[in-house]
């Protein structure tokens, strides 16, 4: 899941899965579709 997350006065959107900091909203959102700790048989 994304969560919103206040940093240097911008916002930031945080992968809750692997923790990951995106400024776009978007590509947060994209990128937690393809999370890969989403998938725990796919970490080596
Ligand atoms: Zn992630």
């Amino acid at each position: 899941m994304v969560v919103e997350t206040e940093r240097d006065d911008a916002t930031w959107y945080e992968c809750e899965e692997c923790g990951l900091l995106l400024d776009a909203h978007d590509e947060a959102e994209e990128h937690e579709q393809r999370c890969d700790a989403k998938d725990p048989t796919y970490v080596q």
